[in-house]
């Protein structure tokens, strides 16, 4: 034991060991592997605002033959099993897991999802692939209108059943926070709807929900070639959401399709004299700037980001704004054009990675998959994935208190079968969780 202190005396693992401490923990795990994605346990890829460039980083920040001390839902302590095993006899058995050498992680966070919706797009997806045309399903009433039609008939019951289940999939595999949008009412009672039931799914479920109110999404049908006024209608009905205690955070579709950055921009002023953080659905398919505005005001996160160029990459560096990056989205619509993963790299944007589940254009509820296409579809590494669904996924919703493993971070963790933290994103529908803690709790039945 002692060799083994003074053989960690330098490090920064020693400063939260003492015997008040050890005696004192709610909960031990113990003989586990750590993939903490923490600059203390040696975590490196450089960030805009990192001077100090580890020259040494560890891959993952890993830590082998570890063990964890929980206390009031916050990690307390992290070292290695040799400093823990002789304080165990103090502890009852309930309070201890042996992992028996498996991977732990922080638990995942999927950072950009439109979960809440009504109904799906199947028919859509067989009759396009039978040969009928976007625009004759846009002129049935497909596309996203028949969505927000979908969601608008919903009960709130009926709403959060059918959402219910998507998230339930992410959380089988190690899902412990979320984001998830509004952005298929385009009304005020929907959008109010869409986001009742994503805190009522965080309440349920007790894991950390991030509501972001996008009533920007779309042009609601009832505003045919009246995008401002629309506009109008958005700006109004945000203060009155957030008041209602719904709304962490505001988005906006700032394409050409969509909105412009200028009626975007309004948006944005009202979200920023309520004090809301933005992110916004940037450069997916063309570039009218919406990465540079985002970068203004200073926001979270902009999003998926295909056709962003070098000069507004720069911006978003200056800004500390999350580029994530959503290659489901990429896949279904079979796009070619990859994101500027080498440029973000370059200026050393934080890169996080996201399902952006939604009935259109993303229809999927793995988070492990996205990873996977990540890496796949635009070389990212499983470092980068797996930090992008962990730190840069919190960084991405402002939490700085979750997506590490980390002395004073929230004890949500996932628990893996795996060989090494690259087989998350190597394998593709071999579901390897073990179980997920959240707030110092097992969730032990999904
Ligand atoms: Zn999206």
């Amino acid at each position: 034991m002692n060799k083994s202190k003074n053989s960690v005396s330098k490090s920064p693992i020693e400063k939260t060991l003492d015997a008040s401490t050890m005696s004192s923990f709610d909960h031990i795990i113990i003989n586990a592997n750590l993939a903490t994605f923490s600059a203390h346990y040696g975590f490196g890829i450089e960030t805009s605002d990192d001077e100090n460039k580890h020259t040494d980083s560890i891959p993952y920040g890993q830590l082998e033959k570890a063990a964890i001390g929980i206390k009031n839902g916050k990690i307390a302590w992290v070292g290695t099993q040799d400093q823990i095993t002789a304080h165990l006899p103090k502890y009852q058995a309930s309070q201890i897991t042996d992992v028996d050498g498996k991977w732990i992680t922080p638990g995942l966070i999927d950072c950009h999802t439109h979960i809440v919706y009504g109904g799906n797009r199947s028919n859509e997806f067989e009759a396009r692939l039978q040969g009928v045309s976007y625009q004759d399903i846009a002129a049935q009433g497909g596309g996203i209108v028949a969505t927000v039609t979908a969601t608008r008939a919903a009960s709130i019951e009926s709403l959060f059943a059918q959402s219910e289940k998507r998230l339930l999939a992410l959380m089988k595999e190690g899902v412990t926070s979320i984001e998830i949008k509004s952005g298929y009412g385009l009304d005020l009672d929907t959008e109010r709807k869409m986001l009742t039931v994503a805190r009522q799914l965080g309440e349920k479920y007790d894991i950390h929900v991030s509501t972001t109110y996008l009533a920007a999404h779309a042009l609601s049908p009832e505003y045919k070639n009246r995008a401002d006024d629309y506009i109008e209608q958005v700006c109004e009905w945000l203060p009155i959401l957030h008041e209602e205690g719904l709304v962490d955070a505001v988005d906006g579709f700032c394409e050409n399709i969509a909105f412009s950055t200028e009626q975007i921009r309004r948006v944005f002023e009202v979200a920023r004299s309520l004090n809301l953080p933005v992110k916004l659905h940037s450069e997916q398919l063309s570039d009218i700037g919406g990465s540079a505005l985002v970068a203004e005001y200073k926001g979270l996160s902009s999003d998926h980001l295909e056709h962003l160029s070098e000069e507004d990459i720069k911006k978003m560096a200056a800004s500390n704004t999350v580029a994530v990056i959503l290659p489901g989205a990429f896949y279904t619509l079979r796009d070619t054009k990859l994101p500027p993963i080498e440029a973000l790299r370059k200026h050393h944007v934080p890169m996080a990675i996201s399902t952006d589940c939604n009935p259109g254009t993303s229809p999927l509820t793995s988070l492990l998959l996205a990873m996977n296409m990540g890496c796949t579809l635009f070389y990212l590494t499983p470092e980068e994935v797996l930090a992008g669904s962990t730190v840069y996924a919190a960084q991405a919703l402002g939490l700085s208190n979750k997506g590490k493993v980390e002395v004073g971070c929230d004890a949500d963790l996932a628990l893996w079968d795996i060989a090494r933290p690259a087989d998350l994103a190597y394998q593709m529908g071999l579901n390897p969780t073990q179980g997920i803690m959240v707030q110092g709790q097992w969730r032990e039945t999904l």
